[in-house]
């Protein structure tokens, strides 16, 4: 693993350490926004940011960016906590933009009392008109050469709530004729009376991503602060900020862009994410069909598999579409080495087996996992009664048909070797029960020549008087499209996938009657299952996780 090649985020901090920059300085963050729950996307930048702590064993900041009361929320705060550490990382610092209000808030009256800064009265739409176009250089706002007792009274005004919200901004002083439109004299604070999860109703002011984020990253001195393509804009307007701030014996972090991750058939945007709750399209945000950390948890995704999945597809300087068949490649991967094999049917037809005695069981030996180094075994009951799959069953069927049919034999996973001898019909045709006779000799692992006899099929079965019934929950894409937000003329939610739950009633052996939230099984020729948090003692609830080969339709 060490001589895999570095990424160019490696390259750019390699660089910065021969060009002389101190390893101890070294240091990172991860910014979430607390205006929902994080998805696949973050798991990529949070695997970036941590990966390279442990990397340069450098201290990696979970720093909550919460300048916006209007979107954030405790609960995402929480939420965030919570995935961060299931996916097996640790930060050092836990830290709050909202806990530099009052540092930024001083540096504000030093760009006022500097020239730098200057409150603008004007509505949005007349700075808007001002701001030209980007080969048009933008015009002055006439608020612009305020005198700085002026501008010093109106922001402490600002602060102290006296005023509306959308009367005054803070705007920095720059230069209202840059190509770059982002420094045409920005926006650094806005008017909200807002209560915020953490200052509550301590500010009516409250500083934008531009000028609080880098800030944040200079009071936290994190040396290198990675962020998402459409920043690269933002880049010169964090380093002007950063230059009316710093003292030249602190670390000035650097910032760099990586390309978005993007996940086919599905989306990756907080905001897109929070309306599909909303509005009632999924059950919750970590409904197992949402791309969250928190969904793909309920899902049956490992830690192991995301934190596998992110560095495979690694990081990019060009956005593209990953196909979401690598992910669930990942998670097959990982389940396969941890998961028990259990047999459960999920579309059952009953199978009297007619020579074995009435009354009689028997419980025989099942391999958990042929993975393990030491084998371990449970028992699996089986009676003259049995359910299996109704697909595996056929009353005719060419050669290639490897599963049972009239007058053809297949071998019941763990034990006998059946013959169907017959089946019987309700009025409407439908098969409602398959008569066979068992080999009584042919019992696996018994040693006998009958056990070892080549049958070209096995299926897997459960004892109907010994099953469980549960409920499966079954889940196909959230979305028919490809990428469903990159329609201009369509709405993501016209490609919703009407068919995305199916719930079905299931039978699976009794050795999964006290299995916990959580637990992933193989349910043997049918996927990787866990048990959802619905689930309780009365009622046993699964959630189909992934199965056991990529068969989506491309
Ligand atoms: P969203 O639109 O989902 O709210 P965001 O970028 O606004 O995304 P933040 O909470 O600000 O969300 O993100 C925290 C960090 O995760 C940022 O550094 C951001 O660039 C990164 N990030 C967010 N989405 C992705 C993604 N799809 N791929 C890679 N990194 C991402
Ligand atoms: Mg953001
Ligand atoms: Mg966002």
């Amino acid at each position: 693993e060490e001589k895999k090649s570095l990424n160019f985020i490696e390259h750019i901090i390699e660089e910065d350490l021969r060009n002389g920059f101190n390893n101890e300085e070294l240091r990172f963050r991860f910014p979430p926004e607390p205006n929902g729950y994080l998805h696949i996307g973050h798991a990529s930048s949070i695997c970036l940011n941590f990966g390279l702590g442990l990397r340069y064993k450098a201290p990696v900041n979970l720093r909550f960016d919460d300048t916006n009361p209007e979107k954030e929320e405790q609960e995402f705060v929480d939420a965030i906590k919570r995935d961060v550490a299931w996916l097996g990382f640790e930060w050092n610092h836990e830290c709050y933009a909202s806990d530099y209000f009052p540092q930024l808030y001083l540096w504000a009256i030093e760009f006022i009392k500097q020239g730098k800064a200057y409150v603008d009265s004007q509505s949005s739409e007349q700075m808007a008109e001002q701001k030209g176009t980007p080969t048009v250089p933008g015009t002055d706002s006439p608020y612009r050469n305020r005198s700085v007792e002026e501008n010093l009274e109106l922001f402490e005004r600002m602060k102290n709530g006296d005023f509306e919200a959308g009367t005054h901004v803070l705007r920095a002083k720059i230069d209202m004729a840059s190509s770059n439109m982002l420094m045409r004299d920005p926006i650094m604070y806005r008017i909200m009376h807002k209560y915020h999860h953490r200052t509550a109703n301590n500010w009516c002011i409250y500083p934008m991503y531009d000028w609080a984020h880098g800030e944040s990253d200079y009071i936290e001195q994190v040396s290198h602060s990675f962020c998402t393509l459409e920043f690269a804009m933002h880049r010169e307007l964090y380093d002007w900020f950063l230059d009316q701030v710093r003292d030249s014996d602190k670390v000035r972090p650097k910032q760099r862009e990586f390309a978005r991750r993007n996940l086919s058939h599905t989306i990756v945007s907080k905001r897109k994410l929070l309306k599909l709750v909303q509005e009632g399209h999924v059950t919750a945000w970590d409904d197992p069909r949402m791309p969250t950390i928190s969904g793909l948890r309920r899902r049956g995704y490992t830690p192991t598999s995301i934190r596998n999945f992110a560095d495979t597809i690694g990081i990019a300087k060009r956005e593209n579409l990953i196909d979401v068949s690598l992910l669930e490649y990942c998670v097959r991967e990982d389940l396969n080495k941890s998961a028990h094999r259990v047999m459960g049917v999920l579309d059952p037809v009953k199978v009297v087996i007619t020579n074995y005695p009435e009354g009689q069981e028997e419980w025989l030996d099942a391999e958990n996992n042929p993975e393990e180094e030491v084998m371990t075994y449970r028992k699996v009951p089986f009676s003259r009664e049995i359910y299996i799959e109704r697909e595996d069953f056929r009353e005719e069927a060419n050669r290639k048909f490897f599963r049972l049919k009239l007058g053809g034999e297949v071998r019941l996973k763990n034990a006998y070797i059946i013959k169907a001898e017959s089946c019987v019909k309700d009025e409407e045709g439908n098969i409602t029960e398959i008569h066979c006779t068992y080999d009584e000799d042919s019992r696996s692992g018994s040693g006998t020549e009958a056990s070892m006899r080549k049958v070209k099929g096995t299926l897997h079965w459960v004892s109907i008087n010994h099953a469980v019934e549960s409920e499966v929950r079954i889940y196909d894409r959230l979305f028919t499209n490809e990428a469903p937000d990159s329609h201009k003329e369509k709405d993501f939610l016209e490609f919703i996938n009407p068919d995305s739950l199916k719930v079905v009633t299931g039978y699976v052996e009794p050795s999964l009657k006290d299995a916990k939230e959580g637990e992933t099984f193989q349910f043997q020729r049918l996927g990787y299952f866990c048990v959802d948090r619905d689930s309780n003692a009365d009622n046993l609830v699964f959630n189909k996780t992934v199965g056991l080969r990529d068969t989506w339709a491309k």
